[in-house]
């Protein structure tokens, strides 16, 4: 059954951040335009990421120069309680709860958190126009050449339209189609995700000493950090999340387990407590992250992987009618995490591309393309750096704590 869409359309597949991003500049400019999303409405992705100020600057300008503080009280995962999403970028030795590493004082921190829930339908309504998002539309397959394509979908439905914006994140399907060579890389880390609830007294008794405003407690240990960070806060509860995460030792690692199913990837190995037990963590990572808390939290084995692209790859992607924004070219390890904001860049960049475009599609992926090239491999290589360096030694840690101390005293 072919849909109404016409050929004019432009075929949005996902509804993440990059893909809901660009749907709003267009329909913002009246460039006709479909998503599509597999999941139904309702799904949820409670936790909550770090926006950096160049990526959502560029998102707020391309909006019409909302400023900083409607979007924070939209997205920021304290607005309940009239929060501004801060981040004290403080780094704790969490054996004992002292600060190793803070930024200096008149450094005003540039990064604010967005509630990833909020910020999605944030996106969504930054308009008159509502979007057109066709949920639980899974992509099957395209077929076409750039002005003319065809989406077709598991549920039956087939689009078409003028050309396919891949905005389906890492395990990106139009990707698998097209470009069936591109297998995204695991990173060889171990990381545990839980999250939680608690009535909003606990939090101010047990957390709110040490993460003050902030809505992240840094906490980090001998090669393994242990953040807690705030998902969403209201006068009656915290909702909140903890990660245990370090680099895998080898293939033998109990812990190190990529090719996990969806249904065990949640259940809680007891090697994981056996090793958050022999860490000795201090309150209040000691409170949530043991045997018998864990039991209560909906915890998950999360698999980092990474996806690269060559010059070739993109060429031929977009001769198929196709062009890649977010995760499906340049998924990146979420440790000092960028790739949200690089979603969203990519979409400005390309809807900007779209709205002046002057000789054609072809034209205009490849300007969008030579825009975002450098930014955005430079950032795969710099995320799978830092996860070394967010999970060094404590000899190292506390070296640099040295070293930012006597930097102070002069
Ligand atoms: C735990 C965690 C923490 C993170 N922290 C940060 C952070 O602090 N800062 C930061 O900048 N980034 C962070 N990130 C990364 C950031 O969330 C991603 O880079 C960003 O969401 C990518 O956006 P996207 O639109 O490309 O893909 P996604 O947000 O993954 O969206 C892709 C969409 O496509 C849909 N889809 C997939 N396949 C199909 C199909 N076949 N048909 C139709 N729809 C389909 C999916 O259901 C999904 O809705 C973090 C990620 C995780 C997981």
């Amino acid at each position: 059954m072919l849909q109404e869409t016409t050929s004019k359309q432009i075929l949005i597949v996902g509804a993440g951040l990059s893909g809901l991003t660009v749907a709003r500049l267009l329909t913002n400019s009246g460039i006709p335009n479909i998503v599509f999303e597999a999941s139904m409405e309702d799904r949820s992705q409670g936790f909550s990421i770090s926006l950096r100020d160049w990526g959502y600057s560029a998102l707020l300008e391309a909006l019409g120069d909302i400023p900083l503080r409607s979007l924070t009280r939209g997205v920021a995962p304290d607005r309940h309680i009239g929060g501004h999403g801060f981040v004290d970028l403080i780094m704790r030795d969490n054996a004992t709860g002292d600060i190793l590493v803070a930024p200096d004082p008149e450094t005003q921190p540039s990064i604010v958190r967005a509630n990833r829930n909020a910020l999605r339908t944030w996106i969504a309504d930054c308009g008159d126009e509502p979007l057109d998002v066709r949920y639980g539309h899974k992509l099957k397959s395209i077929e076409g050449t750039v002005g003319s394509m065809t989406a077709v979908f598991e549920n039956g439905a087939h689009h078409r339209g003028s050309l396919v914006i891949a905005a389906d994140g890492v395990h990106s399907t139009v990707r698998s189609v097209i470009l069936p060579h591109i297998v995204p890389e695991v990173v060889p880390a171990v990381v545990y995700h839980g999250e939680f609830q608690l009535p909003r007294e606990e939090y101010d008794r047990l957390l709110r000493p040490l993460i003050g405003d902030s809505n992240i407690l840094a906490g980090v240990g001998d090669g393994f950090n242990t953040p807690i960070t705030v998902c969403n806060l209201t006068k009656t509860e915290a909702h909140l999340d903890w990660s245990y995460s370090r680099m895998a030792c080898g293939n033998d690692d109990p812990l190190y387990r990529p090719n996990l199913s969806a249904e065990e990837s949640k259940k809680i190995p007891q090697a994981l407590v056996d090793e958050v037990a022999s860490r000795n963590l201090a309150e209040p990572w000691s409170h949530y992250l043991n045997a018998e808390a864990m039991q209560k939290h909906s915890v998950f084995h999360w698999t980092s992987r990474c996806v690269s692209m060559t010059n070739k790859d993109t060429e031929k992607g977009a001769e198929r009618g196709v062009v890649f924004i977010g995760d499906s070219w340049h998924a990146m390890p979420i440790f000092g995490g960028e790739g949200g904001c690089h979603a969203l860049v990519d979409a400005v960049e390309l809807a900007a591309a779209l709205l002046h475009q002057d000789g054609g599609l072809d034209k205009v992926i490849s300007t969008y393309y030579t825009g975002a090239w450098k930014r955005c491999s430079d950032a795969v290589r710099r995320s799978k750096g830092r996860f070394f360096v967010l999970h060094r030694p404590m000899a190292d840690w506390r070296e640099l704590a040295e070293k930012k101390a006597a930097a102070t005293v002069k």
